[in-house]
Parts: structure tokens; C-alpha cells; sequence
């Protein structure tokens, strides 16, 4: 690839983006009063110089407010996954809204028990817990598992994201010793006091890391999403389970993204024995939600233990966690927007999206690769696809990846900022893959 082309091209890009959306620029210039310009600093990740700004959504099309229309593959990374403001969520979450009132009110709602039958059914975990998000649903079930096995450390996987959990922000040198995560804002103490980390699919590394006997347990992705999607090997997810019980180690899966995998996530799609779930983002249709689920024998030894306060100051526990909009969203959601159904439909459209995009790499023979997971996938700079998360950080590109996401932009399609990826809602249409399928060509050609 030629890289003075490349920049050439972005700098042609970057400035049709720009005459093409005077009110975001202007709306952008003018937000003096937020902490770097945007209402969260992480919509400061422009490949577009400035941050498109909403007008309005509906399913997979989203407005911005200079009046274009935008396929969108992004979907709230995930959190708008059952398409944005599905008629059965907005439905439920109205009535309760309008109808019944109550947004929070520190009394559960009888469609509290309902998302936890619907969960267990999914997912397996028996007992469930409710929060707004899944980094929260993550500390609390961090918590649990350190009372539970009165060990320290919780053992990761090197660019995993989990949220803004400390302990999850941890990599692993050259020689494969735990450090901080370059970046990290403020860390409380020494990463290596609250943590450890084992490349994904290294079974020997995490056996060397757990034989220490200090995890309480690994917290995982199934398979990594948020650095590319990195697929387990064969046998790999078997031998995380055979080491951690062999260590006296739980297991806690983060779902979150992984919920792609199928509607019990990867959990049910892989037979996935674990101890926690985690799930978050899209189970309430966009409205803030997060869940863990413990086994049965987990619940039982928390709640008999006389020692923790569940109930009052012992660090679980969020005053709007669980409130009656949020259930309702949930219920919905979960019964009728991401239902199996859905699942099969979104499944094949991402199936269709990533044959797409092979299809391009294998004709202008890149050395890229695409990774799908049920119904997201996700196009990388590497052939073959890397195997764990340090192999991925290295295959990273910017300005290639930048390139790609305005010249989509431009045309009226959007990818996931931070990713390549791809979401299927149940909405999105043959038609729609067809469409980032072709763009995403003449992109390639055009830097060629
Ligand atoms: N777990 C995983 C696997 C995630 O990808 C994310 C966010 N990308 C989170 C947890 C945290 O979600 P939230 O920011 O909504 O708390």
C-alpha cells in the first residue's frame, strides 16, 4: 500500500466530511463547557476530525443533524444491538414512563423475576443481579469472587476490556510479565497487586499464572471483541475451564459483546461451563442495563456467609440498579426484539457480511483477514487472523483504519469507532451488507 497515497486520499475525505456537515462542525467548535469538547472524552475517537452529531434513529438508520442519512453498523457498539428504539422496548418503557410511572423507586417490579427466569433460560446462571452497566455488573462479580475465595488477584486476558474495571487493565511485557495498560488514567495501585494476565488461547501461560494459587478467578471474554475479534481455538475454552477448577479458580464470562454469539451468548452456542455470567449494553434496547448471573452454589455460599453485607455498605450495589424502567426495557427486549428468531436472521446478514468482505481480500489478495462471531463481524489488518490480543494490538493500522471509516462515512455508512466491526440488528437487510460489501471495495481500490 502506498502510504502517501493513503494520506493523500484521507486528507480528500476528511475534507468532503467536512463541507458535507457544517452544523456537527459547528456544534463541535461551539461545546466549550464539556471536558474535551464531547459529553463523554471517548467520543473524542474521530476519524473524522469532528464527531458526527445526532438528530435522530430508528433500527439500523440514524440522521445526523445536517440532514444525512447513515446505514449503521456500529449500533451503540452493541448497546443499540436490538436496533435503535425498538417498537416493543419503546412500548414498554412508555407505559411504564406514562401510564404507570415509577423510573426508580427502590421497589422491584414483578418484571424482575420474569428477566431472571428469561436470563437462566439463555444463559444458564441461575441467581441474577441487576445493573446499568455491564462495567459495574463486572466489579460487582469481581467483589463476590474475592469474598467467595478469599484470594486477591483476578487473572485477564492482555487488551480485553471489561469496562473501566481496574483490574482488568493490565498487558503483559516482552516476556510476558504483567504491567499496567499504557494509558491507564489514574490506576490505584500497581496493577500487578490486583491482577494477572494470560494470553488468550495459551493454555500454558494461563496454567503458569494460576499455579500461584492467588486467582480468584478469570474474568474472560469468550472470545475477544474489543481488540478485533480473536476466535478460541479448539479446545482452548475446555482447557480454561479443566485449569480454573483444577486451581480452584472461577470462572466469570463477560457476555457483553459475545451476546452476538447467540441469544444465551457464547455461553449456550459453546456448551460454556461457567461460574458468573456478565451481560450489558443491548439486553435493555438501549436503555442503560447490565446483569450478572451467579450458579446456584455461588448464590447459596454468598448468601449464607453472615460476614457480607449484601444488603447495605459492602461495595455491591447501585441505587438505580434494577429500577423499573430499566426491567421493562429488559423484558422487552428480551422478549421480543432479540429473540431466538432474531438471532438467525442477524446470524445469516453478518454470515453474508463477512463473506463480502473476504471475498474483496482474497481478490486484491491483502494480507487481512475478516472474523465473524454470530451476528458481528470484523475485518483486521493481519492474514491469518491473530490468535490473541498482543498479536491483534500489533496488526493495528490507524491511519488505514481511519481512512476506511471516513471514506464509509462519506457514503453514508458507519462502522464501530475503536473497531472495524460490524453489527447485524434484526432489521438490517441483505441489501444493507450488499451495500458496505461494494463501498468497502472502492475503498480498497482506491488506495491500491
Ligand atoms: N464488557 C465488555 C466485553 C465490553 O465490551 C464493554 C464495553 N465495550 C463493557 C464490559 C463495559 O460496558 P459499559 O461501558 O456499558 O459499562
Amino acid at each position: 500500500m502506498d502510504r502517501d497515497r493513503l494520506a493523500n486520499a484521507y486528507a480528500r475525505e476528511l475534507e468532503t466530511f467536512a463541507v458535507a456537515h457544517p452544523r456537527s462542525q459547528a456544534a463541535y467548535a461551539s461545546a466549550t463547557h464539556l471536558f474535551g469538547q464531547v459529553p463523554m472524552t471517548w467520543m473524542n475517537k474521530l476519524a473524522t476530525g469532528f464527531p458526527l452529531y445526532l438528530d435522530r434513529a430508528q433500527g439500523h438508520t440514524v440522521h445526523c443533524i445536517d440532514g444525512h442519512e447513515y446505514l449503521d453498523l456500529a449500533l451503540g457498539d452493541t448497546g443499540a444491538m436490538a436496533g435503535h428504539s425498538p417498537e416493543p422496548t419503546v412500548r414498554a418503557v412508555r407505559r411504564r414512563l406514562e401510564e404507570l410511572g415509577g423510573i426508580t423507586t427502590m421497589m422491584p417490579t414483578e418484571d424482575a423475576e420474569w428477566v431472571g427466569a428469561e436470563l437462566t433460560r439463555r444463559f444458564g446462571a441461575a441467581r441474577w443481579s441487576f445493573s446499568l452497566t455491564a462495567t459495574d455488573a463486572n466489579r460487582w462479580a469481581i467483589r463476590l469472587v474475592r469474598a467467595l475465595t478469599g484470594r486477591p488477584k483476578i487473572l485477564v486476558n492482555p487488551y480485553c476490556y471489561h469496562g473501566t474495571v481496574d483490574e482488568s487493565l493490565i498487558v503483559v511485557d516482552s516476556d510476558g510479565h504483567g504491567i499496567d495498560r499504557p494509558g491507564n488514567v489514574g490506576a490505584p495501585v500497581d496493577v500487578t497487586l490486583t491482577s494477572r494476565a494470560a494470553e488468550f488461547n495459551d493454555l500454558a501461560m494461563l496454567e503458569r499464572e494460576l499455579a500461584h494459587g492467588d486467582v480468584a478467578a478469570v474474568l474472560m471474554e469468550p472470545a475477544l471483541t474489543n481488540i478485533g475479534i480473536v476466535l478460541p481455538e479448539p479446545g482452548y475454552l475446555e482447557g480454561v475451564r479443566e485449569l480454573t477448577r483444577a486451581y480452584g479458580t472461577l470462572l466469570i464470562n463477560d457476555e457483553t459483546h459475545t451476546f452476538s454469539a447467540g441469544p444465551g451468548g457464547a455461553t449456550a452456542a459453546w456448551g460454556l461451563e461457567p461460574d458468573v455470567v456478565v451481560v450489558g449494553k443491548a439486553i435493555g434496547g438501549g436503555i442503560p442495563s447490565g446483569a450478572y448471573g451467579l450458579s446456584e452454589d455461588l448464590a447459596a455460599r454468598a448468601l449464607a456467609r453472615t460476614d457480607l453485607d449484601l444488603v447495605d455498605m459492602g461495595g455491591v450495589g447501585g441505587t438505580l440498579a434494577g429500577n423499573p424502567l430499566s426491567v421493562a426495557a429488559m423484558r422487552a427486549t428480551l422478549g421480543e426484539v432479540l429473540t431466538d428468531e432474531a438471532f438467525a436472521g442477524m446470524t445469516a446478514r453478518a454470515e453474508r457480511f463477512a463473506a463480502g468482505v473476504d471475498a474483496v481480500i482474497t481478490r486484491h489478495d491483502l494480507p487481512w483477514s475478516v472474523s465473524r462471531l454470530g451476528a458481528r463481524a470484523e475485518y483486521r489488518f493481519a492474514r491469518p487472523a491473530p490468535r490473541n490480543g498482543t498479536e491483534s494490538a500489533a496488526a493495528a493500522d490507524g491511519p488505514l483504519e481511519d481512512y476506511l471509516h471516513v471514506f464509509l462515512v462519506n457514503r453514508g455508512i458507519m462502522l464501530t469507532p475503536f473497531h472495524n466491526m460490524a453489527l447485524m440488528s434484526p432489521t438490517t437487510t441483505d441489501e444493507d451488507v450488499d451495500r458496505h460489501t461494494a463501498v468497502f471495495e472502492e475503498a480498497v481500490a482506491s488506495v491500491l
